[in-house]
């Protein structure tokens, strides 16, 4: 189309975005399980939430499976980045599995405070997203107390054993404002609401989406590198389409509309935290071939996060 075709534009590139440090290690664990014991490695699961990292990883020897039945006793298995219920690992002591855990440090942390809340007698509310591995694997620490929501109206409904003694958790990967309006729901309804001393919504989810809110609102068209079902990547849309811009979640080169572009002179593009970066490199060619492109970085913050790998599989 000729309207899309030679337009000069400029890229706003959102940092931090892509890879992640709980992404790193997980994949790096996959590659060093690999490189160590030999294929076939297990992993249970999508390591990350990103088609080409999974199908990467299955070319070089990784196994990717639903669930533990799948594995044949006394191999390898890796849980994933997003973290398991202690019934997971139960069921992987009892197939006499030989487990190596990629779960996210910080996904591990909401998992011990799920547990010492619920210790002391807390109704544990957890504010996530149905069905998400995460989420089932948070609510598998203490499923009895523990209880799923999403949205302040179901915090507003929300009924309790002891409304003096609840606490609440959340997903890694929510939306920071949003999560705010369920809190403060929750605290309305509980003013006795203890939480977690620091935020559960990770460092990188939050830099992520303040780096997109950043180029938001200047760009006439957001793209956001990641794959369906990353949670993440999911906000980064949503976030870009309350600021008021267009916005579409592509896995990589091949969903890019041409027609998206029509009038559109100021892109801003970012990544999910589980897609790689080199898919990033590949959008800004793509959209070089069709007019002259200018590339401005917005760095918000450098991020330094780095997480050292599980035992089983660390070098040194
Ligand atoms: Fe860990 Fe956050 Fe990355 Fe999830 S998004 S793997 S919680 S650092």
């Amino acid at each position: 189309c000729l309207a899309v075709a030679g337009t000069a534009r400029t890229v706003l590139l959102a940092s931090p975005r892509s890879f992640c440090a709980g992404v790193e290690r997980a994949v790096e664990v996959v590659e060093q399980a690999l490189e160590q014991r030999g294929s076939p490695i297990y992993v249970r699961k999508q390591i990350v939430h990103n088609t080409h990292v999974v199908a990467d990883l299955e070319a070089r020897g990784a196994v990717f499976v639903d669930e533990l039945e799948a594995v044949p006793e006394g191999a390898t298995v890796v849980f994933s980045a997003h973290g398991v219920s202690p019934q997971v690992h139960r069921q992987a002591d009892e197939r006499g599995l030989r487990v190596i855990d990629a779960t996210c440090p910080l996904v591990t942390k909401v998992h011990t405070e799920a547990r010492r809340f619920a210790a002391r007698g807390d109704t544990v509310v957890l504010i996530g997203h149905d069905g998400h591995e995460e989420v089932e694997g948070t609510l598998g620490e203490a499923p009895e107390r523990t209880v799923l929501i999403s949205t302040p109206e179901e915090a507003a409904a929300l009924e309790v054993e002891n409304p003096e003694r609840v606490s609440y958790l959340t997903q890694t990967t929510l939306a920071v404002d949003e999560t705010a309006e369920v809190v403060d729901a929750l605290r309305a309804r509980f003013p006795a609401l203890r939480g977690p001393a620091s935020d559960d919504i990770c460092y990188a989810t939050t830099n992520r989406q303040d780096a997109l809110s950043a180029i938001a609102e200047e760009a006439d068209l957001v793209l956001v590198v990641g794959s369906d079902n990353s949670s993440n990547s999911q906000r980064l849309v949503e976030l870009a389409v309350r600021r008021g811009t267009a916005a579409h979640l592509i896995d990589d080169t091949r969903d890019l509309r041409p027609e998206w572009l029509a009038g559109v002179r100021t892109i801003g593009l970012t990544a999910g935290a589980s897609a790689p970066p080199g898919l990033v490199e590949a959008v800004i060619r793509v959209l070089g071939g069709l007019g002259p492109v200018t590339v401005h970085e917005h760095e918000i913050t450098r991020e330094t996060v780095h997480f050292s790998l599980p035992p089983a599989v660390r070098t040194s």
